[in-house]
This record gives C-alpha cells, sequence and structure tokens, in this order.
C-alpha cells in the first residue's frame, strides 16, 4: 500500500517542495509538489531521483567500522564505540585542534545540518575546521561581514519584479542560482525577459545563460573587479548615484574611484570603455535593477572586492533592498528579535591556520589548506591527526585533491558521515551513513 508524503528537497538552497510516493518504508517516487506555494511544483533531474537513491544498492545500509585494515559492517553502538575510541587519544596526546573537521555543503541544507555541527565542534573544542563555503562563496561572506555588519546578510536579486538583472560570474541555467533561493531560476529568467526586462551576464564565457541574455559581455578572466569599480566610477563622474540617506563613505568612495575609469580599465578586462560606460548608464536608468555576483565572481583575484562591488553598484543606483532590486530575504524563522543598535560587527583573522596562515573567517579555514594542515610539520602546534568528514567529499571537490588522498592516509584515526563510499570516504576508519 503506498502513500503520499510532502517534503522539501534538501539538496540545494532552492528548497524545492517535493511529493514522495512510499511504499512500506521505500521512496519509489519523486515528483514537484504543485500545491508548494514557493517552486510551484519545479524540481530539476536530483530532486527527481531520489526514488532511484533510495534503492541504489551501493548506499550504505549500515556503519561501517576498519578490522584487520578492512570496512566491515557494525551496529551504530559498535560504531560510535569506535569512534570514542579512536578521537580520545588523538585529543589526549595532540590538544583539540589535531582534530580536523570538514564540513560539506549538504550541511546547510537540512535542519539536521543547521543543528548539530555546532554542537560537534563545541564538544571538541578544535579551530581546524574547514568548509565548502571556503570553496565557493566566502569572498560573498566577508565582503557582507564588512559591509552590513553580517556575513550572512546577502541581498539576492527580486527575481519576480526586477526589470534589469546584470549577472556576473553566474550560469543559473546550469546551476539553477546559488546564494539566491529561487526555485526554477531558469524560469525565472525567462520570465524577466517576457515583461520586457532587461537580462545582461558578465562572464568569460558564452555560457547557456549568456547566450539567453540581452547583452553578453566577455571579460577578461580575474578582472571583475576592475570593470564593476570602473562600472561604478561612471555613476559619480555622471550624476547617476541615488544612495539611501544612510549610506555612508560615498565621498571616498568616489575619490578612491576617481582615476579607475572605463578608458583605464578597458586593456586589462577587454571591455571596450564605451560597453562598460553604457552598463552603468543602463543600470542607472532602470526604474528597478539587481546586480548579483556568483561563483565566477568570487573565485578570482579579488573576490572579495568584486564581490564587495556588486553592492556597491546596488546601493548606489538606489536598488540595495528596494522591490525589484538586491533584497535582504527574511527567514520563516529567526533569531529572537533585538532592538536595534550596533552589533558587535564581523571579525575576521582571529585565528590562522598554522602552516600557510590563512585567518579565519566565520570560524573556518580554507579547504584547500587542509593537505598542508595535515602533512606539513611547524613548530606552532600539532598537525591534524584526526579528521571527522560530515557529508564532504573533499579529495574529489577541493583543490589539489590528489595531495590530500595522500594526505588523509598518513591520518592516526578518521571519520566519514556520509551515504555512500568515494574517494574520501573509504580513507575512513568508520563511516555513518
Ligand atoms: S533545484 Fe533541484 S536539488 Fe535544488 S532543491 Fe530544487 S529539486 Fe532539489
Amino acid at each position: 500500500m503506498s502513500r503520499t508524503a510532502l517534503r522539501i528537497c534538501p539538496l540545494c538552497e532552492a528548497t524545492c517542495g517535493l511529493t514522495l510516493t512510499i511504499e512500506g518504508t521505500r521512496v519509489t517516487h519523486a515528483r514537484g509538489d504543485r500545491d508548494d506555494v514557493f517552486s510551484r511544483g519545479f524540481i530539476c533531474p536530483k530532486g527527481a531521483s531520489f526514488g532511484a537513491v533510495d534503492s541504489d544498492p551501493d548506499r550504505l545500509r549500515t556503519p561501517l567500522v576498519r578490522r584487520d585494515g578492512e570496512l566491515r559492517e557494525a551496529t551504530w553502538q559498535e560504531a560510535f564505540d569506535a569512534v570514542a575510541a579512536g578521537i580520545r587519544p588523538v585529543v589526549e596526546r595532540h590538544g583539540p585542534n589535531s582534530v580536523g573537521v570538514v564540513l560539506g555543503n549538504p550541511n546547510v541544507h537540512t535542519m539536521a545540518g543547521a543543528l548539530y555541527p555546532a554542537v560537534l565542534l563545541a564538544g571538541l573544542g578544535t579551530r581546524s575546521v574547514f568548509t565548502a563555503s571556503t570553496v565557493d562563496q566566502m569572498p560573498k561572506h566577508v565582503s557582507s561581514g564588512l559591509l552590513f555588519g553580517d556575513a550572512n546578510a546577502i541581498p539576492v536579486p527580486d527575481l519576480d519584479r526586477t526589470g534589469h538583472l546584470l549577472l556576473i560570474g553566474a550560469n543559473p541555467l546550469e546551476s539553477n542560482g546559488s546564494l539566491c533561493t529561487a526555485p526554477d531560476f531558469p524560469g525565472k529568467l525567462k520570465a524577466l525577459k517576457a515583461r520586457g526586462g532587461t537580462l545582461v551576464v558578465i562572464d568569460p564565457r558564452r555560457t547557456r545563460t549568456a547566450k539567453l541574455a540581452d547583452r553578453h559581455i566577455a571579460v577578461r578572466p580575474g578582472t571583475d573587479a576592475l570593470l564593476l569599480a570602473a562600472m561604478a566610477q561612471v555613476l559619480f563622474e555622471e550624476g547617476l548615484t541615488e544612495p539611501a540617506p544612510h549610506v555612508q563613505g560615498a565621498g571616498e568612495l568616489a575619490e578612491a574611484l576617481r582615476e579607475l575609469t572605463p578608458e583605464a580599465v578597458a586593456g586589462a578586462c577587454d571591455v571596450e570603455a564605451g560597453v562598460i560606460r553604457a552598463l552603468a548608464r543602463d543600470l542607472a536608468a532602470a526604474p528597478a535593477a539587481a546586480v548579483y555576483g556568483r561563483i565566477g565572481s568570487c573565485t578570482v583575484p579579488h573576490g572579495t572586492l568584486a564581490s564587495w562591488l556588486v553592492d556597491v553598484l546596488n546601493i548606489l543606483t538606489g536598488n540595495l533592498d528596494r522591490p525589484g532590486g538586491a533584497l535582504f530575504p527574511q527567514a520563516a524563522t529567526d533569531k529572537t528579535p533585538r532592538p536595534a543598535g550596533p552589533g558587535r560587527g564581523f571579525a575576521l583573522g582571529r585565528w590562522h591556520s598554522r602552516v600557510s596562515r590563512h585567518p579565519e573567517a566565520k570560524g573556518e579555514l580554507p579547504l584547500s589548506a587542509l593537505a598542508e594542515e595535515i602533512d606539513t610539520a611547524t613548530e606552532e602546534g600539532a598537525p591534524v591527526r584526526a579528521l571527522i568528514a560530515v557529508a564532504a567529499n573533499p579529495v574529489l571537490s577541493a583543490p589539489d585533491g590528489d595531495r590530500l588522498d595522500r594526505a588523509l592516509d598518513s591520518l592516526d584515526f578518521m571519520v566519514s558521515v556520509d551515504p555512500y563510499l568515494n574517494e574520501t570516504s573509504r580513507h575512513a576508519d568508520v563511516v555513518l551513513p
């Protein structure tokens, strides 16, 4: 006898509504929930795959514990006992920072991921925390922290109401967008065009999204910040700014940008000065416009500066937090309301990675530094000797995965929380599915 269950897809931040068919304890089919007020029936191929995932014979059903060099099936109690027996001696011998934790992308898309890693980190007391966010979006967090005082205050484009959308380093026709909860992002771009709006894409590649755009600017890779700075310079030079009254520092910014004219940056960006001026003028002239930068504007030299300039353009054109512009989203639930007033602000670099001295941001260290934190000895504390990877496959997803692959073999102990044996979890002593 089958039944239907309504759920939210936990695989990405679009949070599409799912209608699941369940037979006994098995998901046999998944489709979009047409009554979901947010996604209205949309799902992508990943969301439609839950039936296949549930019945996948390769998916782990029980924990694995390494015995005599082999990963063997175990009970949950045996697995938890093995974790305690493996982690405790490392902490006692080398201190809490010798236990590294890797938090993968799924942690930010599930309630469990939102609730329990903080408890784990507090219990361990380690600062050796490496995250997927540091691979693709940390520059945006840092720029938001410095600009708005909150690293998670990331404005998102008001896709349903904007009349002019400028995307830089984003290809939502492939990715469905990120840092912007929007089921059916591609459909929303087509709707923008259907209602007479303008889509502009800045991207070195002629991506699928660029092909859909009214205008595609093929900027030279790594010069996003220069291009955006020159657009802001045009806004000042031509008197096109209309920042909100509470905006501070516009005068200093105008002075700082004075020499970054379109003519000065055109050669570096490989974009004609006239095109840069037109980008700025069109943005300012639109009744409601939004600039949205994503991974391509983060994973470049000066990515934090480019991420900041995205919001500078939204602020200077009066489009920050107004309908059709770039909005601060409101969560369905939030912390206890507090009276308005200055917060503690955003701190950066409260500690550093041991080997290359990377600053922490949001309490996180770059995932790209994990391999050297394991395989390189310094006089400043012990290397990472044990690792807990939660929903993470950094051997596949982090830079220089080959070095990390070798480094994981040298650990004293490793735990993977993962439903599959993959490039990373195969190194673990305990796998918790
Ligand atoms: S876009 Fe796909 S993966 Fe993301 S929430 Fe929707 S169905 Fe799930």
